[in-house]
């Protein structure tokens, strides 16, 4: 991986300018720009055929002065451990911009969850669990969904962390299913709070959501619940929706005039947000290449998949039209692209900011499993939509104050939040 393009190498210049501006002490800034914990792990799995495959995993707890580490796991075959690091302190800038009583983590495993069956899936979820048990607890370190996870993954996985330590411990993960002690509205929640920023930001631009228009990448569970919401929160458009198809091993635009219906979309895509393409051909899409999204005349982006597809190659494309790009993706846009974007005065909602709404809902569930009582779909919804309008607005003074775009603004809200707890503990 190129330095320009290592997820790790710009979390850490994002900070290191953060740091500049607010004058952060050198101590802090040091302590900040590195994991506190970090735990690799390789561990066998039996296949279906009976032979034994080995798999390498990460866990890394990037910084716990505001609370137990929190964030998710992926299952990807380019995980590196600096993707988990960067994931990692991003949990750490994004559970202290929405200000709950979190640190930031973030996991991982090296695999092609696609090629595995539902059995070899089981078995590496547990074997994973099995080999960081040693360093998760509800008070200590939980982890939730992210790419290729689900909540039937995180149900394996609470079940063996359960069956260790011989005792209910539900705190323990979140993006469980509500039979489980999962939360009500957990599913759609960063899809929700994306939306919720770019409602906000469409108000301090003056500008009425009825009838904008949207054009999103990727089609899994944030994506969904974004295009939905863009739809019922919002009254807009979804011009397009762009997504991996796993047959092809290639990325493609569906489109259609007047606007994608998300549902029917959603009823023809796998578990992974692969859109079934015939099905779509058939009901009158129009299918064009992978990159298409980018360069169409919406008001709104929403990068919604993974890291670094907004680059110094790829800026160019999107359209003079494009008024907001709403990150919901972990660190879709390159620093090289970042500077283009502010340069055409885009308004960026920064990724932690923007995607915050999963971390929050997976909080109140937390807190519900504590409690063991639990709040209907209604009160999370309203808890969420103040969680991320007040982080929002925090965010967007910040920027104005120091007169820095939307992301360093939401570096400084965070970082300052994060370097006073460290300081409070006596840390530095
Ligand atoms: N994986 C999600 C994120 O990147 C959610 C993390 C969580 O709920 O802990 O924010």
């Amino acid at each position: 991986m190129s330095e320009e393009l290592n997820p790790f190498a710009i979390a850490q210049q994002q900070l290191d300018q953060a740091a500049e501006i607010m004058g952060l002490d050198a101590a802090t800034h040091e302590l900040l720009r590195w994991p506190m914990y970090e735990l690799h792990v390789t561990f066998p799995v039996r296949m279906d055929d009976g032979t034994t495959q080995v798999f390498h995993g990460f866990r890394v707890q990037y910084n716990g002065a505001r609370g137990p580490t929190k964030g998710g796991l992926r299952f990807h075959p380019n995980e590196t451990i600096d993707t988990v690091r960067a994931l990692a302190a991003w949990m750490t800038w994004k559970t202290a911009v929405v200000d709950i009583p979190l640190g930031g983590g973030k996991g991982g495993v090296v695999c092609n969850p696609k090629e595995l069956s539902a059995q070899e899936l089981e078995r590496l979820s547990r074997a994973y669990i099995r080999h960081v048990a040693r360093v998760l607890g509800p008070d200590l370190d939980v982890p939730a969904p992210d790419v290729a996870t689900n909540p039937q993954i995180m149900s394996w996985m609470v079940d063996e962390y359960e069956t260790i330590v011989g005792r209910h411990a539900p705190g323990v993960i979140t993006g469980k299913p509500i039979p489980l002690g999962g939360s009500a509205g957990r599913g759609p929640a960063t899809g929700i709070g994306t939306i919720v920023t770019i409602r906000e930001a469409l108000k301090r631009l003056d500008i009425e959501p009825q009838g904008t228009s949207v054009a999103i990448q990727g089609f899994g569970n944030v994506a969904q619940s974004a295009a939905i919401n863009y739809v019922n929160m919002l009254g807009g458009v979804v011009m397009c929706v762009a997504c991996w198809d796993h047959q092809d091993r290639t990325s493609y635009t569906y489109a259609k005039q007047g606007g994608i219906d998300p549902h029917f979309l959603a009823s023809i895509a796998d578990a992974y947000g692969s859109i079934d393409k015939e099905a779509a051909i058939q009901a009158g899409y129009e299918v064009q290449d992978g990159d298409a999204w980018l360069s169409f005349d919406a008001d709104v982006l929403i990068p919604a998949a993974i890291e670094n597809v907004i680059t110094g190659q790829t800026v160019g494309q999107i359209s003079p039209q494009v008024k907001i790009l709403a990150e919901a993706a972990n660190g879709p846009t390159t620093p090289e692209a970042d500077q283009v974007l502010q340069e055409r005065g885009i308004y960026v909602i920064p990724d932690f900011l923007c995607n915050a709404g999963g971390v929050t809902v997976s909080y109140f569930e937390q807190v519900q499993n504590t409690y063991g009582y639990y709040w209907d779909e209604e009160t999370i919804f309203e808890r969420l939509d103040k969680k991320m309008t007040s982080a929002f607005h925090a965010v967007h003074d910040m920027s104005q104050k120091y007169q820095v775009h939307n992301r360093m603004g939401a570096y400084i809200v965070a970082v300052a939040r994060v370097a006073e707890a460290c300081k409070l503990r006596g840390w530095v």
